[in-house]
């Protein structure tokens, strides 16, 4: 028999927001970008689908997820991808300071 006592518990708490996300069902494309997409195109895609997270009732969970998991590519939690780059940015350069590059 194998040992599963190594093995994470349960993980169903931890996505049961994406099920109350209010992109489910949607086509992914709309938070996606396509290849090759350019502005103004992706700049309308990305309005689009933050809009879609403005009504989300799960937008914290899904924006802390994203962040968590520095997830690269497409929104999440009505951030886009700059936008948590940003973030993640600031983050690290004020929990390693030393490691903030002077501009
Ligand atoms: S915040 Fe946006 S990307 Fe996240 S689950 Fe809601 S609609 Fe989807």
């Amino acid at each position: 028999m194998s040992d599963v006592s190594r093995l994470p518990g349960p993980m169903d708490d931890v996505w049961q927001w994406q099920r109350l996300g209010a992109c489910r069902g949607m086509d992914s494309g709309v938070f996606f970008h396509p290849d090759g997409e350019r502005n103004p195109s992706r700049s309308r895609r990305t309005e689009q689908a933050k809009q879609v997270c403005r009504g989300c009732p799960v937008i914290s969970e899904c924006r802390r997820f994203a962040l968590a998991s520095r997830e690269p590519f497409g929104v999440w939690g009505g951030l886009g991808e700059s936008e948590r780059r940003t973030i993640l940015e600031r983050r690290d350069a004020v929990t390693m300071p030393g490691l903030v590059a002077v501009s």
